[in-house]
């Protein structure tokens, strides 16, 4: 995908801080952090919002899960806890139109939204 700046991040084209990797799915640091651990999951391939996940994007949320995991280990949060989030589409705060999931940690998350 052209203009995706996930896709050139997946690329190597953009540079980011890399977190955790496999062939199927990159996890990185964001660049404006909401928490002491705040850590972008993609797909390596394009897919442009949860609600564009067909059959074959659920294998690549799957594998999202498992990196969250994995992710959530080398950050240390596994034991102490952490928050994924999806935003989806325009009032649901999605900003980037590549599907992903934020885990967010470090700090004692309140309940609520916003
Ligand atoms: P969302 O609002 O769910 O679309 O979130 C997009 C997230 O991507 C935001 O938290 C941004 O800070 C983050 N982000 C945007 N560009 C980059 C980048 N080049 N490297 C790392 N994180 C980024
Ligand atoms: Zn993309």
């Amino acid at each position: 995908m052209e203009d995706c700046i996930f896709c050139k991040i997946a690329a190597g084209e953009i540079p980011c801080r890399k977190v955790y990797e496999n062939e199927k799915v990159l996890a990185f640091e964001d660049i404006h952090p909401m928490a002491p651990i705040h850590v972008i999951i993609i797909p390596k391939r394009h897919i442009a919002t949860l609600m564009d996940v067909d059959a074959e994007g659920m294998a690549d949320l799957q594998s999202m899960m498992s990196a969250a995991q994995e992710v959530a280990r080398v950050e240390k949060v596994d034991q102490k806890g952490f928050r994924m989030v999806i935003n989806c589409n325009k009032e649901g705060g999605q900003v980037v139109f590549h599907l992903h999931m934020h885990l967010l940690g470090g700090l004692r998350l309140k309940n609520g939204l916003a």
